[in-house]
């Protein structure tokens, strides 16, 4: 408990950056006086702290703080706002023990399980955030924020899923041969599949991949987990596919009433631009020449090439 942040009220208030409260020092008379602060974010200077402190533990010396301070627990203010410093500090203090990541909820799962994984994970960063705006308001939330914290840390999912992690990295370095072999193996099946990917399908895989074998405990695990994801992963591109195949015009086509033009005509002097990167690379096709040349010759007269010819 000792280490809870103060509730807000006690906090110093922050309009006079530049005096010290305690020695009335400023930064007017003294250029080189800079502020530290301590568990309880009150500011004191340097030379206050060195007095104070140097003997041993003291008590802060602000009034209605009764917490006593160590010399070496004094650092500087890393944000303009210690307000913003004592949150900071107790989202890292949170941070600590609701540890959990996001594929540590739905690691190989799909469909409605998955939906239901992401729920609970949704839950739970709901929960951090209400555990760290407890701790910030002090009193008795704090006391209850500080029994979640426990409880989280005693948490049995979560010590197992750590042991695991630490087991898997003893593991790695014990046998890398054998992880090496695996991720061969799993990289020659990616292989395979991939030949009619996408590239942003490929990705997708790969980062499955890569989560499958970080969260796996061993090889059998991480193959009937790897092709469980690997599987979710391809029918969702498959159905994104199947999606984006859907044609808004219904197969309707325009097409020219006056003239049909030929996708191939020989001329001697556009074969080289046919192939020619710098004409093709911005989809333009020598065909369109054509198309825009007959135009210009005949729309304007009123002239129909087709009609004229079949009299
Ligand atoms: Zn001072
Ligand atoms: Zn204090």
């Amino acid at each position: 408990m000792s280490n809870m942040p103060p509730p807000q009220d006690k906090i110093a208030p922050e309009d006079d950056n530049d005096t010290c409260p305690v020695c009335k020092s400023t930064r007017y008379l003294n250029p080189t006086l800079s502020f530290l602060i301590n568990n309880c974010y009150h500011r004191l200077c340097s030379s206050c702290v060195s007095r104070r402190f140097t003997l041993g533990p003291a008590p802060c010396p602000y009034p209605n703080c009764t917490l006593i301070l160590r010399k070496n627990k004094f650092r500087r203010q890393t944000f303009a706002s210690l307000e913003t410093e004592r949150e900071v500090d107790v989202r890292r203090r949170v941070a600590r023990v609701f540890n959990k990541r996001t594929e540590n909820f739905v690691l190989g799962m799909e469909g409605e399980e998955r939906d239901e994984a992401m729920r609970r994970r949704r839950d739970y960063e709901e929960r951090i955030e209400k555990v760290v705006f407890a701790l910030l308001k002090g009193g008795e939330e704090a006391q209850w924020a500080e029994r979640e914290l426990e409880e989280e840390a005693r948490d049995e999912s979560g010590i197992r899923e750590n042991e695991e992690r630490a087991r898997i990295e003893g593991a790695k370095a014990k046998n890398r041969g054998e992880v090496e072999k695996l991720k061969s193996q799993l990289n020659r099946e990616l292989a395979e599949a991939e030949v009619r990917l996408e590239g942003e399908e490929k990705a997708e895989l790969k980062k499955g991949r890569v989560q499958v074998l970080v969260g796996s405990r061993d090889e059998g695990e991480a193959k009937r987990v790897w092709e469980r994801e690997r599987k979710r992963i391809v029918r969702e591109f498959e159905r994104k596919r199947a999606e984006k195949e859907w044609d808004v015009l219904e197969g309707f086509q325009e097409q020219s009433r006056w003239f049909v033009v030929r996708k191939e005509v020989e001329v001697s002097w556009l074969e080289a631009w046919r192939k020619e990167a710098a004409t093709v690379g911005g989809g333009y096709e020598v065909g369109e020449y054509f198309q825009r040349g007959l135009w210009e010759a005949f729309s304007g007269l009123g002239v129909c090439v087709e009609e004229e010819k079949g009299e």
